[in-house]
């Protein structure tokens, strides 16, 4: 795709209010591949102000067309479907199989569940002597990560514009093509000129100046915890509400007599997947010590089914992580789990290839609950095997980090797995390999975040209400 050399702003391509520059580059290779414009406090302002003045119109579109105008959107997006995966596989890495079935895939089936979402749902309910509107919250500010590009604003933009709430997008500088790309389909669709506005930035500069402003009702923020905490006291500071999808080490607990070998194998494809890039990737297994050398050979094995390489290839199915920072930081967290003393059975430091910000797929065992390996967010390739005695200890471990975002349980039967769920600290568990549901409510417990996205719960977010007595 060509790059957009200005924001989106009230309905229309405008120049950047600066001159300063952006390079997107492709991580598989370290070629820069674009450039966007880096979008200051005067873009925001712009934005906002036009996101402002669109607010009442949207607001009060009746429900069943801003329903087809979200539908629409869905549409655009699935007639650029190509392009869509291309461009995330040039500036994210994902091998283009993934990025067309997830990546895209995906961001397109949590489109269709808003549009229709947008059409069913009530507005309105009756509370004894009461009736309670749910109207919108207003301006939304959304702050999105590089990790599922069109995902992550597809689960922003689309509940914001179902509950009539206008929108500025700041999205990732690692990722902004994508955002483009997103910003041309709401054109496409007709959506109201101001309803969505889109700021390209850096997010010390535009996601700080798009937090803080005044203009602002709502900030949902997806991404690191730190940055999530320094926004959420921007937001309580101003009395605004705010939305944080954070991070996490989510858990993966197999319990004797559970099937070892698929637990093991959906456990591993858990964590490679996006190359590890995932808040609620399973990074954590723990097993009973009994099965633990099996398990930790079954992992051994199932990693070599993860070759890395180019992207666009059709048997790669481990892209390179996202940029230069990323990669350091996840090989400094393989250095630190073997200066630990955990046991490398799998992968390691050494670079898989000569260019690109490529890592091994990487399994360490004999990990300990203290170690940092076991406790703090890597995003990469990267597993950590645990083992424990009994369940009292399983449960200890799993519920013993500051995150609780998802997680896995597997049993020899679901009433096992389930009463064990019941006791983990955490927004979302697997049952079994159970699969991930576009409409189930998605978001953490403790440090990992606060509001939910997805479905009903995530509509919800972007509403507020107002009783009338009669
Ligand atoms: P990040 O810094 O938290 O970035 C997320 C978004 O916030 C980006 O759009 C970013 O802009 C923006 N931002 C950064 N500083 C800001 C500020 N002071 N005010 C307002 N917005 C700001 O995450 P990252 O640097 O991309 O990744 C670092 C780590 O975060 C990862 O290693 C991972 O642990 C975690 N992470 C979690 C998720 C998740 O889904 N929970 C996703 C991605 C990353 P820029 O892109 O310009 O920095
Ligand atoms: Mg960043």
């Amino acid at each position: 795709m060509k790059a957009q050399d200005g924001m989106y702003i009230d309905g229309a391509w405008r120049p950047a209010a600066g001159s300063d520059l952006i390079d997107v580059v492709n991580p598989a290779d370290g070629q820069v591949i674009a450039s966007v414009p880096a979008g200051n406090a005067e873009d925001v302002d712009a934005a906002v102000r036009a996101a402002r003045a669109a607010l009442p119109g949207w607001a009060a579109t009746p429900q069943a067309e801003r329903a087809a105008l979200v539908a629409a959107l869905r549409d655009a997006l699935v007639a650029h479907k190509d392009e869509l995966a291309d461009t995330i596989t040039a500036e994210l890495g994902a091998p283009l199989a993934f990025a067309k079935a997830v990546h895209v895939g995906g961001s397109t089936a949590v489109a269709s569940s808003f549009a229709e979402l947008a059409a069913s749902y009530a507005f309105e309910e009756r509370i004894g002597n009461s009736t309670v509107l749910l109207e919108p919250v207003g301006v939304v500010a959304a702050i999105t990560p590089w990790n599922y590009p069109l995902y992550q604003i597809v689960a922003k933009v689309a509940p914001a514009l179902a509950a009539g709430c206008t929108l500025v997008l700041k999205p990732a500088e690692d990722t902004p093509l994508t955002a483009q790309l997103f910003a041309r389909a709401v054109h496409e669709a007709g959506i109201p000129a101001g309803v969505f506005n889109l700021v390209t930035g850096t997010g010390p500069v535009a996601g700080q100046a798009l937090a803080a402003h005044e203009g602002v009702d709502l900030v949902s923020f997806t991404g690191s915890t730190a940055v999530g905490r320094k926004i959420g006291a921007t937001a309580g500071a101003a009395v605004k509400r705010v939305a944080l999808e954070l991070g996490g080490k989510s858990a993966n607990v197999v319990l004797p007599g559970a099937d070892l070998a698929k637990a093991v194998a959906t456990g591993v494809g858990h964590v490679m997947a996006n190359t590890g890039q995932r808040c609620n990737a399973l990074t954590r297994m723990l097993v009973h010590r009994d099965q633990y050398e099996e398990a930790v050979s079954l992992a051994a094995a199932a990693v070599a089914k993860y070759p890395s390489g180019d992207p666009r290839q059709d048997d790669t199915r481990l892209g390179p992580v996202v940029n230069a920072q990323q990669h350091e930081r996840v090989l400094g967290y393989i250095a630190r789990g073997i200066e630990e003393g955990a046991r490398l059975v799998a992968g390691g430091p050494d670079a898989p290839h000569e260019q690109g910000y490529f890592v091994a797929p990487t399994v360490f065992a004999d990990v300990t609950p203290d170690m940092a390996i076991a406790q703090e967010e890597i995003f990469g390739p990267v597993l950590s095997i645990l083992s424990y005695e009994d369940e009292e200890e399983a449960l200890r471990i799993a519920n013993g980090t500051v995150y609780g975002l998802g997680g896995a349980v597997w049993a020899a039967d679901e009433e096992t797995a389930v009463a064990f769920a019941r006791r983990m600290e955490t927004g979302q568990v697997d049952i079994n390999g159970g699969r991930y549901n576009v409409l189930a409510p998605f978001g953490g417990h403790k440090q990992s975040g606060v509001g939910r996205e997805l479905g009903s719960h995530g509509l919800a977010e972007y509403l507020q209400t107002k009783s009338l007595q009669f």
